[in-house]
């Protein structure tokens, strides 16, 4: 049967290339009011080529832009895998800047370029071609498909947790699947099985009514702008150690698996120094660079603001000052009980003649699936059978809030694989898509829902 769907794959490579070419010159951006039309066509383009394989498809209307839903049913006694992906694209910002326009699709030296080509149209529709060599080349699927393929991610996906939580029963399945990430080396078959939360917040120093002269002032009030610097001093200790107590309470330790599995990550923290210009990367004591990016919790400023910062001197002391502080959260982190530990934590330090006022600006959720989870073994089995390359788990510093709302809603693992690079140029210019890695991501796909069967 596999030979079949090789076949089927290698005769059908330029069509399935024009098919995501015609995808990507759809202007679908979803940030911008003027593109509303283009997302419902991309939606409905994608909708037509998921009914033209037997999918049962509807295009559901959300507060912003619409969700495209598609199953294919095949019968009860088998799993049912759930593919999200997005429709929507990034804005391309000045497009003088880009060496071809971002939605006139050109291929150049193996690669597509267009704005969505790695994220996410590109990948989304791998599946999508999947799904259709399979179904042409066996008339049925080797296990129950939905998919669910959104608007508004690139704008934080602000309809799709209502929707998760509405439609519960009608996207019940086994596991989810999400290509909207990046191998850790070409041809690296990887999985991203963990993801950090995060704890925002904005803290305000404040002290006299007004600016002050610092010669008739300076010595006799207090500073803000030094009390803030002395308060986030005193966030770390000296081996970079986050002070707010409890803050470590519920971190999972690194397991020695883990450890192992780091280790074969094609990662060298030199290189790593060296590519942006670093003299060192001092962090957490006890822990490599990797381990304390991908699996430690952390503590930045993200911003500071006070006093004079014009040209030239002016002799001022502030009224007040403020610092935007964000926390990488490792699971079993909750962003709401880190939130209010440093909250608490900044007003015990802070000496009583200044104010401070700290407010919660955001957070989001972290996400782990278990390596030993059949949803990663399997996916782990497939792509390994078709890379011919062992896989390399990934986590990552960012967060994608999506996978915590789909492992809550829906209960379920969810499994990154990730088909693009990071030097795609996703959010950026000139984003690219290798044609290898479109077509590998093809046949992947093809060994994944095959090996899924097994779930
Ligand atoms: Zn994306």
């Amino acid at each position: 049967m596999m030979t079949k769907v090789t076949d089927y794959l290698e005769n059908n490579k330029q069509r399935q290339l024009s098919e995501l070419m015609e995808l990507l010159k759809i202007p679908s951006v979803s940030t911008d009011p003027n593109h509303k039309d283009d997302l419902k066509e991309a939606a409905n383009y994608i909708i037509e080529q998921l009914k033209a394989l037997g999918f049962k498809t509807e295009l559901r209307p959300t507060k912003g832009h619409p969700i495209v839903l598609a199953e294919y049913f095949v019968n009860q006694k088998l799993p049912t895998v759930l593919i999200y992906g997005h429709y929507d694209v990034q804005p391309v910002g000045p497009i003088s800047e880009w060496d071809n326009p971002p939605f006139e699709p050109r291929i150049i030296d193996e690669k597509i370029y267009a704005r969505g080509a790695s994220d996410d149209k590109g990948q989304i529709f791998a599946h999508i071609k999947a799904v259709e060599a399979l179904i042409k080349t066996t008339n049925t699927l080797p296990l129950n498909i939905k998919f669910l393929i959104e608007g508004e991610e690139e704008i934080g996906s602000p309809n799709l947790g209502p929707f998760l939580e509405q439609e519960k029963l009608k996207l019940a399945c086994d596991l989810v699947i999400i290509s909207d990430s990046a191998m850790i080396a070409p041809n690296t078959p990887t999985i991203t099985y963990g993801l950090k939360g995060l704890a925002y917040i904005e803290l305000e120093v404040i002290a006299a009514n007004r600016d002050l002269h610092s010669g008739a002032y300076g010595g006799g009030v207090p500073n803000p702008i030094n009390e803030l610097a002395k308060i986030i001093a005193q966030l770390h200790d000296k081996n970079g150690k986050i002070t707010v107590p409890g803050f470590y309470d519920d971190v999972i330790e690194i397991s020695a698996t883990e450890k192992a599995a780091f280790k074969k990550v094609p990662f060298d923290e030199k290189e790593f120094a060296e590519e942006i210009a670093l003299k060192g990367t001092p962090g957490e004591h006890g822990y490599t660079v990797l381990e304390r990016i991908w699996a430690r919790p952390t503590l930045d400023v993200n911003g500071i603001k006070g006093g004079f910062q014009g040209k030239g001197a002016k002799t001022v002391i502030a009224a007040k000052a403020s610092a935007k502080i964000s926390c990488r959260l490792v699971s079993n982190q909750d962003p709401k009980d880190i939130t209010k530990k440093l909250i608490k934590y900044i007003e015990d330090i802070a000496p009583n003649y200044v104010t401070v006022i700290a407010r919660d600006l955001h957070g989001a959720k972290t996400a782990l699936s278990p390596l030993d989870s059949k949803a990663v073994k399997l996916t782990a089995k497939a792509l390994e059978k078709s890379f011919d390359k062992e896989v390399v788990f990934a986590r990552t510093g960012g967060s994608i809030p999506i996978v915590n709302n789909f492992q809550e809603e829906l209960g379920v693992d969810v499994v990154l694989v990730g088909f693009g690079l990071e030097n795609d140029g996703a959010h950026s210019l000139n984003e690219k898509f290798d044609l290898k890695n479109y077509y590998d991501a093809i046949k992947a796909s093809t060994e994944i829902l095959n090996e899924l069967n097994n779930f």
